[in-house]
């Protein structure tokens, strides 16, 4: 067995900065450390080409009465900049305390690296151990996974037949409280673009004979939301599905306080859709939001320009049930259907849709499909995290949208366990990014429980 902290170190030394060609070689670098370290433990390695940065496919295989796992991870990390805030240099990993300070340390070495070790350690332990496991550790990530869908689809016939995912790529608000995602919102964004006159024209000359597409713009962007924080635009909601009452009763026990998180905004007061906290609002609730507005003239001094252009950029979180198609179609009726006569528009559709994810977990309303496997996962991860973590994982939504998240369940029909492993302090993507080693050492135990409880169970039913 490795000892998972020095190995942490090792991954953390090879810089693999994806977005930066100049990082080729400590892409390189980090890309054969993790293979070699699973060729290692017993797994066969495959790098499998993108036309960017390789994805790891590593397997142990057995037969079919086996459950299957995949475990995902990304070996890439964010870019250091900038490099003299940080107490010591970001790619020499330093121990400090119990964090392990170095970038990639959080997101995502050290949380891959935890299921790595608590795999190595539980073959060693149990050699014949009935659990096929897949590690599929993509290097583009940070980038948005740019080659991920594709090499979903060149190897789905193979991924496919696994139970679920496992992964540990998202957040937990405190050492001792683990929460598990159980959903994350979908996204779809476009362009605004209205147009008056040919050309920008002399305010003087023709200013009062035509609406200045700015004003025609600023008139439709305030007829989006109501003054309840409602998105008005008809049909919206039609689909958005009932929070269960669990999950609001998960949510309170998450502890926040809403002056606080005021307070951190930084506003004199929240404008929040009516029945709703503003926690339950960034998770349940989806949205439409500008992102950037421009137009006319905006350097320094005045200009007396009526601009020919205005343009906005919107996109909208959704929730389930909502499609990001559909969504789109309404927002277009109502930009159309309100849009003043007397200018030209074009909608640009930007994206081409992030879908909702959700996982339910194994609760009251645990849908009849969901695979024994993934079932019995969520209780195994529910009672090896109340063990060895002090409490029971909380099961919560969260606001962000992850692609890869719903490409594996679009494309191979996959849900995903998310086990939160980084806390707000690690500064995810920022100076001085460090893992709690106590996380670490707790998420290994975890980890190991759960593979353990999984294998024992076999592929049938509970
Ligand atoms: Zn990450």
């Amino acid at each position: 067995m490795f000892d998972p902290i020095e190995a942490l170190k090792e991954f953390i030394r090879h810089p693999s900065v994806s977005a930066d060609p100049a990082f080729k070689a400590g892409m390189h670098g980090a890309r054969d450390f993790i293979a070699s370290l699973l060729g290692r433990i017993g797994f066969e390695v495959e790098v499998v080409p993108t036309p960017l940065h390789p994805v790891i496919l590593a397997e142990r295989k057995g037969p079919d009465s086996w459950p299957h796992v995949i475990i995902y991870g990304h070996y890439d990390v964010q870019p250091a900049d900038p490099l003299h805030l940080w107490t010591t240099p970001a790619f020499e990993p330093t121990v400090r305390g119990d964090r392990l300070y170095g970038r990639g340390a959080a997101d995502n070495k050290g949380p891959l690296l935890t299921h790595v070790a608590a795999v190595a350690r539980l073959l060693e332990r149990r050699p014949d151990l009935p659990l096929r496991i897949t590690f599929m550790i993509e290097g583009e990530e940070e980038m948005g996974s740019p080659s991920f869908p594709a090499f979903l689809d060149a190897k789905a016939e193979r991924l496919k037949k696994a139970d679920f995912v496992l992964l540990s790529d998202t957040g937990s608000p405190r050492e001792d409280q683990i929460v598990i995602t159980c959903g994350l919102r979908g996204l779809t964004l476009f362009d605004l673009e209205v147009t008056g006159a040919r050309t920008d024209l002399h305010s003087g000359l023709h200013g009062g004979v035509l609406r200045n597409p700015i004003q025609a713009l600023a008139e439709v962007c305030a007829t989006l939301h109501d003054a309840d924080g409602r998105v008005n635009v008809p049909g919206f909601y039609d689909d958005v599905l009932e929070v269960h009452p669990w999950e609001r009763e998960q949510l309170a026990r998450f502890g926040q306080s809403e002056a606080e998180y005021r307070e951190f905004l930084g506003i004199p007061a929240f404008y929040t859709h009516k029945g709703y906290t503003p926690f339950e609002a960034t998770r349940f609730l989806p949205t439409l939001e500008f992102n950037g507005i421009g137009g006319g003239y905006q350097g320094e001094g005045s200009k007396t320009v009526i601009p020919s252009k205005a343009f906005v950029k919107v996109s909208c979180r959704l929730v389930a049930n909502q499609d990001p198609e559909k969504i789109r179609a309404l927002v277009y009726r109502a930009i159309t259907e309100r849009m003043p006569k007397d200018v030209t528009f074009r909608l640009i559709e930007q994206h081409n849709g992030t879908p909702y994810v959700v996982v339910p977990p194994d609760r009251a309303n645990t849908p009849a499909d969901q695979s024994p496997v993934l079932a019995r996962a969520f209780r195994a991860a529910d009672a090896a995290i109340g063990e060895v973590f002090g409490k029971p994982p909380l099961y919560l939504r969260e606001g962000g949208s992850v692609p890869i998240i719903a490409d594996i369940k679009r494309k191979l029909g996959l849900d995903s366990v998310m086990m939160g492993l980084f806390l707000p302090e690690d500064n995810l993507h920022a100076p001085d990014e460090s893992f709690n080693l106590n996380v670490m050492r707790k998420g290994m135990a975890a980890s190991e429980r759960i593979l353990e409880t999984l294998a024992a169970g076999g592929r049938g039913k509970a």
